[in-house]
């Protein structure tokens, strides 16, 4: 019994596959555009930007971020507004889908797919944080 628990335990931590960490990529860049601002800061329309970059450097999965960086290289990151970053990641993700041979995504759906976290009195909103980023440009 002991065994069993120990064996279930190990294979539910067993190594990430391609395929977790993409589910799990995905799920924090949606949720990410879901609670971009209608209006963000330069400082956050620069930190998006480079957030993209960095991913398509540094994603521990070199064949997905070499991929990555050519698909952001054909499609300036837009991130002018949430509407705008939510698109932007839409066709991205759908680029990729694609190249996978994967049912592509209908855009006009991503809001409702991809909504704002949960949280108590809105304390997760992206919004709610900009006046800390101070960039000078409020
Ligand atoms: C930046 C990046 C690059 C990647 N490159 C590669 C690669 O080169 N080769 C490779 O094998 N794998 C790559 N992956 C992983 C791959 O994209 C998938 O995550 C993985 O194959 C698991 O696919 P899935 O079918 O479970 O759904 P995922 O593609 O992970 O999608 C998760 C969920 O998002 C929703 N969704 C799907 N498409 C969209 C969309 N366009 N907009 C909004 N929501 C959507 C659906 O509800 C779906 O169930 C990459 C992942 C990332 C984050």
């Amino acid at each position: 019994m002991i065994f069993c628990m120990l064996l279930n335990r190990e294979k539910s931590s067993g190594p990430t596959t391609k395929e977790d960490l993409g589910r799990a990529t995905w799920t924090f860049l949606h949720t990410l555009a879901a609670q971009y601002p209608d209006k963000p800061t330069r400082q956050q329309k620069k930190d998006v930007k480079e957030l993209m970059e960095i991913l398509s450097r540094m994603y521990p999965c070199k064949e997905c971020a070499d991929h990555f960086k050519e698909v952001i290289r054909a499609n300036s990151v837009m991130a002018g507004s949430h509407d705008e970053f939510s698109q932007w990641l839409c066709y991205a993700h759908n680029v990729v889908n694609r190249s996978l041979g994967k049912v592509v995504f209908p855009c006009e759906r991503v809001d409702a797919r991809w909504g704002k976290l949960e949280c108590e009195q809105r304390a997760c909103d992206l919004q709610g944080t900009t006046m800390d980023f101070n960039d000078g440009t409020k």
